[in-house]
């Protein structure tokens, strides 16, 4: 029996339309509570737009927003139980850490007491005891971005909506701060939706991805979901390094199908969907899931193994990526560790692991 997850947070066919121009184009999307769930995509694929019309600050054209039972529509920014982190923090330069902390819970009618109290609270959640008295422009991008995760956090927010929080950060600041992030919303259990276009550090904090692409929800899943098995070539090529071949099947066998691509027949695990016989299809290959061995061509059998010369080697310290030539002239990428030691003009079998290949449509 399957339990079904309770949802916090749905938006049911959300549209936001600025004139003729669609931001935001029927989104469905249910939020668990406790979950983090970031929105990846390129700029301009509405990501921020879909954040403000749960903050409240935009209304949508279309469609219905819920958290629990209550609907949003009827309640003005400043009265949902969401937050939103802006990437520029928006701190107020002339107020201390604990002031600018303190500034979300005016109107709260919190007594003194239990506004300072809270204020501690928060500034010790975010490692910032200590700093109360210090006004912004003396602090790091990544001690700023904490005290606005506090001040966003002050008045325990059933949702927090956080959009792009880390751009400001330099990367090594920024990988440590993904994992401080993702520890934190886990003590605090409050839900997250996090807008990132890097799709290494959603891989990182979610639980699940949310791709969208022309204000369309392309595809939502866990990281594993997406990366294992892409809804289409835009979700392959946004979460890594991945070879696109194009392809027919060939046939349909236990548990697999056959394709038939320029280079020869190989086999992929069937996915959910059944690919009829003939089809046009591309298939989604990781460089690091195909494996080389060195062969001797003479006793190669096109029929049953696929072979290729390698063209090019590059050295990334922990890993090398070889560029392999097909007999048909594709040339896939391949990644193998560091202790291979194959070099161009090599002749080598090519392993395609048939569970670590995607079939995706055309
Ligand atoms: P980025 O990562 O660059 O912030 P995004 O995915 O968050 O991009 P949005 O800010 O949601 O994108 O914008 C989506 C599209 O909607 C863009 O083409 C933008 O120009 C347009 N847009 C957003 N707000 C408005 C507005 N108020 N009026 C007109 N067009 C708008």
């Amino acid at each position: 029996m399957t339990v079904p997850t309770p949802t916090l947070l749905r938006i049911a066919g959300l549209t936001k339309r600025f004139g003729a121009f669609t931001a935001v184009d029927d989104v469905s999307l249910d939020l668990a509570p406790g979950e983090f769930v970031c929105l990846l995509g390129p700029s301009g694929c509405g990501k921020s737009t879909l954040l403000r019309l749960v903050a409240g600050f935009e209304a949508p054209t279309s469609g219905t927003i819920h958290l629990g039972a209550d609907d949003l529509a009827a309640l003005p920014a400043h009265r949902r139980p969401v937050n939103m982190m802006f990437q520029s923090y928006a701190l107020f330069p002339h107020l201390s850490v604990s002031r600018n902390v303190g500034y979300g819970l005016k109107g709260l009618g919190l007594g003194r007491g239990a506004v300072a109290e809270r204020i501690a609270r928060l500034l010790r959640l975010v490692r910032l005891e200590g700093f109360e008295a210090r006004l912004p422009e003396t602090l790091s991008g990544g001690q700023r971005q904490r005290v606005a995760l506090a001040r966003a956090l002050a008045r325990e927010p059933r949702v927090l909506l956080l959009d792009e929080p880390l751009g400001a950060l330099d990367r090594a600041l920024r990988e440590e701060t993904q994992g401080e992030l993702r520890a934190l919303q886990r003590r605090l259990g409050t839900s997250f939706v996090v807008v990132t276009h890097d799709a290494g550090e959603a891989m990182t904090m979610a639980d699940r991805i949310g791709v969208m692409q022309g204000g369309r929800l392309v595809q939502i899943g866990t990281p594993a979901d997406l990366y294992e098995r892409p809804a289409d070539r835009f979700v392959a090529a946004l979460l890594g390094d991945v070879n696109l071949v194009d392809g027919r099947i060939a046939g349909r066998g236990e548990g697999a199908h056959r394709v038939e691509a320029g280079f020869g027949p190989f086999d992929v695990a069937t996915s959910d969907r059944a690919w009829a016989e003939g089809e046009a299809v591309v298939v989604a290959l990781r460089p690091e899931r195909i494996d080389l061995s060195r062969i001797d061509l003479a006793q190669a059998d096109p029929a049953t193994r696929l072979s290729g010369t390698v063209a090019d080697r590059t050295y990334l310290g922990d890993r090398i990526r070889y560029g392999v030539r097909l007999s048909d002239g594709t040339l896939i990428r391949v990644m193998r560790p560091a202790a291979s030691a194959f070099v161009p003009g090599d002749t080598v079998a090519v392993d395609i692991d048939p569970r670590a290949a995607a079939i995706l449509p055309p």
